[in-house]
């Protein structure tokens, strides 16, 4: 339970039903970002702690497991309305926690209701398929089975949504779960966990243990209890969870590094307002954050123009004022990671248009920041920054310009603007990501439809819609022979 102690917000882990202490009696702070106060304090979680959630896990398990799928989601249905209730409420403590604007604060929460309501509806889907089988008198089908304990490791930039989407499609399919947020964002995490134990989802199907990667979350992903893994994080981490996992089902959602191609046939006007969305939005710190403009030359120098006006423009502060189009980065590491990267990008010789530097001292403020004369292999324009910094890239055609957006190792999002049919089928077609817009930006995913990457930003696995239900379920093929003898398939008589 979230409690106020000596004017400071704090809670404690939560397992088998409970809001225990961690073993380790140490804390870690959650800082708000916009101006450095303490918003939260925290379990600084050990084994011992991640050991106890997820014996609780196993051992709700089997009757979670034998509890009719409607009946599961009935509760997940219940806490879906206590979000709604709450979203205004959660939506500002993830302002203080995490810094975005409070517009996209209460976006956050809503896709949380969303997805919940969404896999409340799968609770009386769960499909599997019948087929028919090469032999007489016999039937054919599959069916979905929940897959055990399932470890879920979430980042801090959607503390709502990405914390929700696995949730809620790990207990509807039957899964118990033990829930590592991250430690910028624990906060969210704790009240998500609340709501669902307003709910009444029953002692130990949903755990949740805070602590830094290292420990708590390296414990989670090694425990031979628990049978799968879904992370949603950076690629070092991802790679590393690949690694260290063992035999498990594991799902990896990364990095980023997505494509805005602008055809010289565009709506300009919507052009802008999609890279401004796309590349400041949440101050760039999105996973579909778009951080390229790949330009045709003849419109390059105008829009160029106009992004840059447009930039110069926008205002940095506290994400619950209503002035502000741009919060703080996450922390710290962030702001240091995007000055290093402008050092990177001018010694490269790229060209600064705008931004650059770090806004008010009073938080992780940077500076809405556009780079010109970008080639296509400069580290700007291959590595993930997770700030607010766009590359303009000059492309002579399309197929230039789906050429350089394929040449990175990431693909998540990527957009094309055009009027024209035929060049926006061909992106469709030969960009290589997950999830392509066509004249709207590289963010807006929608919960009843997948959302994943490809190459170096997932294993193929997808989150959301009825892919989410495959991630965190097992097919099982079942075969019925009502002949009354034995029938071979294969085999000739
Ligand atoms: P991160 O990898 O630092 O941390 C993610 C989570 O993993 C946190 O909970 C962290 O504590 C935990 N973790 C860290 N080390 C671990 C370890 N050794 N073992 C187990 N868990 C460990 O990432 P972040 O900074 O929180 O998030 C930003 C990254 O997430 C970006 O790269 C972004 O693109 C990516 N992201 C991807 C998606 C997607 O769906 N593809 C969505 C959101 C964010």
């Amino acid at each position: 339970m979230i409690k106020k102690v000596i004017g400071l917000l704090t809670f404690k882990n939560y397992i088998n039903g409970k809001w225990v202490d961690s073993v380790s009696k140490k804390t870690l702070k959650d800082i708000n970002p916009a101006n450095q106060d303490i918003v939260c304090v925290v379990p600084a979680s050990v084994k011992e702690d991640i050991d106890e959630a997820v014996k609780a896990a196993h051992e709700a398990f089997p009757k979670w497991k034998a509890t009719p799928a409607p009946v599961r989601a009935n509760i997940l249905h219940r806490a879906a309305q206590l979000l709604e209730e709450k979203k205004d409420e959660v939506a500002k403590l993830m302002c203080r926690e995490m810094g975005k604007v409070l517009q996209e604060c209460l976006g956050d929460v809503q896709e949380g209701i969303d997805i919940g309501y969404y896999m409340a509806g799968e609770g009386r889907r769960l499909f599997g398929h019948t087929t028919p089988s090469e032999l007489s008198n016999k039937t054919a089908f599959t069916m979905r089975v929940p897959i055990g304990v399932c470890a879920l490791i979430t980042p801090w930039n959607f503390p709502i949504a990405i914390p929700a989407w696995k949730t809620t499609a790990a207990l509807v399919c039957g899964n118990t779960v033990v829930l590592k947020p991250s430690s910028d964002t624990p906060l969210c995490a704790a009240h998500f966990v609340e709501l669902l134990h307003k709910a009444c989802v029953p002692a130990g199907v949903v755990n949740m243990v805070t602590g830094t990667g290292e420990t708590v979350g390296a414990e989670l992903v090694q425990n031979k209890e628990v049978r799968a893994v879904s992370f949603t994080g950076s690629k070092t981490t991802g790679e590393w969870i690949a690694k260290s996992s063992g035999v498990k089902k594991i799902g990896l959602e990364m990095g980023g590094k997505n494509p805005i191609i602008l055809m010289d046939d565009a709506d300009l006007d919507l052009a802008l307002e999609g890279v401004l969305w796309g590349a400041f939005g949440t101050t760039g710190q999105r996973c579909t954050a778009a951080s390229r403009v790949i330009i045709h030359q003849k419109i390059f120098s105008r829009f160029e123009k106009m992004l840059v006006l447009a930039a110069k423009k926008l205002r940095l502060g506290s994400g619950l004022s209503s002035s502000t189009d741009v919060g703080p980065l996450i922390n710290k590491q962030a702001l240091e990671k995007s000055q290093h990267y402008v050092n990177i990008g001018l010694k490269d010789g790229a060209r600064l248009l705008c931004g650059g530097k770090a806004g008010p001292k009073s938080g992780f403020f940077f500076q809405p920041t556009v780079f010109s004369n970008v080639s296509p292999k400069m580290r700007i324009a291959q590595e993930e920054i997770f700030g607010p910094i766009i590359s303009l890239i000059k492309v002579k055609n399309l197929k230039e310009a789906i050429k350089v957006a394929n040449s990175i190792e990431y693909g998540l999002s990527s957009s094309i603007y055009t009027n024209n049919i035929s060049s926006a089928f061909k992106a469709i077609n030969e960009i290589e990501s997950g999830i392509v817009y066509v004249n709207a930006s590289t963010i807006g995913a929608e919960v009843h439809l997948p959302f994943g990457g490809v190459k170096g930003t997932g294993n193929g696995v997808r989150e959301a819609g009825i892919e989410g239900i495959n991630e965190f379920s097992e097919t099982k093929t079942v075969y019925i022979d009502y002949s009354g003898k034995l029938q071979r398939a294969q085999i000739d008589d």
